[in-house]
């Protein structure tokens, strides 16, 4: 028995050991690099006497940046000589080179942009080879990196749960060091309206929301940390917080009680009342002037079209003028008329994708979405339909299927705390992890979404985000060659140490160390 347990004790030591070895500055990357090669060679030695070289003039953010990370590291004035500069002979918008030797440290960038991501890959080495780090010591290394795709996305909910501006500060931070580049804000829904419009006050009165100064403050504290933040306004469904401020521009329904009782998403805007298209065309007017991203997403997402549209007398008079024989036919019109509007803000639409169905089978799109729509797709089940369909219409498509993307569901049955929990199905690390990505162009990257019912606070926004989003931020990132479930849970535990220090909020996916 004594016997027995020495040997398996040796087999786990030595077992670290070599992965200690493997990994050396890549053990906490999250996400692994496209390409990383570890020479042998000399460490570069830190000293307090150190010189910065750079492109960039001396109060350069960027330098900044990469200052606060040699004294996290090193502590107070001690740094290694380096340079650090734009390479307009790189291609790519985020695309780095980091060398270290035993000379130097060397940081080009195609971009002020790609130069950032660098950054994040640098603090990430440094904390992850921690006993090179605390030795004062930077192990050789090359990295040469660029995304897989253009859109690495997370989505936060204040329309549920409003979350104040610091709040959405802290999420951006730490989202920006796994090389995400968009923050979607789903800002109005049936819980509530959060964004201050301009000439109308009453959509905001009384309640939580972001004035203008705030968007403007959030979207340059986004800027800063090279993130673009779109703004989401769904329509014609999620409609409840504007309808009680303006109860008139819903569908005139007879018999009301039907849909009095329907639970949630039950009511919509009015196809056929040219109020709706006034009032949104001040909406989408007022949110173009103040994001800075040329995107916004006007949601088209779970329309209770055959409990609204179909019943209304106005909206079936639209119908029959047009010749219509399906309710659903007025999306194309609904739309038709707020993308103009969109399109002459200078700004691109970007819409849920919804088929015919809400579950397999489904054959083709429930409207004729232009082609300069970029669609989400997000239903369980339907993602291989929605990439065939986007292929074959031309619309830019971003991933984010329920099945692996929504960092809502909870991530282990009877996870505590499964706070307030509507039936949400399990998605657990891994599955997320699994996440396929289509290789054709059209593609344009991930999502992760927290849909805000039971995220009642930051912490909670935290706690369901990673280690998720880390998974996320790969398949967006890393190419697919180099995926690997494997090698992603040997590099959690040194990530998660990194969110630990920070006093972020995250669950220990214990099940994913099980062998
Ligand atoms: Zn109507």
């Amino acid at each position: 028995m004594f016997r027995k347990i020495i040997t398996i004790s040796l087999a786990v030591a030595a077992g670290i050991a070599v992965h200690a070895r493997e990994l050396g500055p890549t053990s906490a990357l999250m996400p692994m690099p496209a390409s990383v090669v570890m020479p042998s060679g000399k460490a570069l030695s830190v000293s307090d006497a150190a010189i910065v070289r750079s492109t960039l003039p001396s109060d350069h953010r960027l330098l900044s940046v990469y200052g606060e990370i040699m004294t996290r590291h090193f502590g107070d004035g001690a740094g290694v000589d380096a340079y650090i500069g734009v390479d307009t002979t790189m291609t790519g918008s985020e695309h780095y080179r980091l060398e270290v030797d035993s000379v130097s440290l060397r940081l080009c960038g195609a971009s002020e942009e790609a130069l950032f991501r660098g950054l994040q890959t640098l603090d990430q080495l440094l904390w992850g080879d921690a006993v090179m780090t605390a030795s004062g010591n930077v192990s050789p290394i090359i990295i040469d990196d660029a995304p897989a795709y253009p859109r690495r996305a997370l989505m936060l909910d204040p329309a549920r749960h409003f979350l104040p501006v610091d709040d959405v500060k802290r999420f951006i931070d730490v989202m920006a060091s796994y090389k995400y580049n968009v923050l979607q804000l789903h800002l109005t829904d049936d819980e509530g309206w959060r964004v201050a419009v301009e000439g109308h006050p009453e959509l905001t009165d009384g309640t939580d929301h972001y004035t203008a100064s705030d968007i403007a403050d959030l979207v340059d504290y986004a800027a800063q940390r090279y993130i673009e933040i779109v703004p989401e306004a769904d329509i014609p469904g999620h409609t409840s917080a504007v309808l009680t401020v303006h109860p008139g521009l819903g569908c005139h329904i007879a018999d009301s009680a039907a849909l009095a009782s329907a639970p949630g998403n039950g009511v919509m805007v009015c196809a056929a009342n040219d109020s709706v298209y006034a009032l949104y065309d001040d909406v989408i007017r007022s949110i173009a002037s103040m994001f800075t991203s040329p995107y916004i997403h006007l949601g088209g997402d779970e329309a209770a079209i055959e409990r609204n549209w179909a019943l209304c007398a106005d909206c079936r008079r639209m119908m029959s003028e047009r010749g219509y024989t399906d309710a659903a036919q007025l999306m194309n019109d609904f739309f038709g008329r707020m993308l103009a509007t969109v399109r002459s803000c200078g700004k691109k639409a970007i819409l849920w994708c919804e088929l015919d169905n809400i579950y397999m089978p489904a054959e083709k799109y429930l409207m004729e979405y232009p082609a300069d729509v970029t669609l989400v797709t997000w239903r369980n089940g339907l993602t291989p339909k929605c990439i065939e369909l986007a292929a074959a219409h031309g619309n830019p498509l971003l991933m984010a299927p329920g099945e692996h993307a929504y960092l809502d569901y909870p991530q282990m049955r009877g996870d505590l705390p499964e706070h307030n929990n509507w039936g949400m199905p399990v998605t657990t690390l891994r599955q997320a992890y699994a996440i396929e990505m289509p290789s054709a162009a059209n593609v344009t990257g991930v999502m992760g979404t927290l849909w805000g019912e039971a995220i009642n606070d930051i912490n909670r926004a935290f706690y369901m985000a990673y280690p998720r989003a880390m998974a996320l931020a790969e398949a967006g990132w890393t190419p697919e060659s180099r995926r690997s479930w494997d090698s992603f849970r040997r590099r959690l535990p040194g990530a998660l140490g990194r969110l630990m220090e920070r006093g972020v909020s995250f669950r220990v996916p214990f099940e994913s160390f099980d062998r």
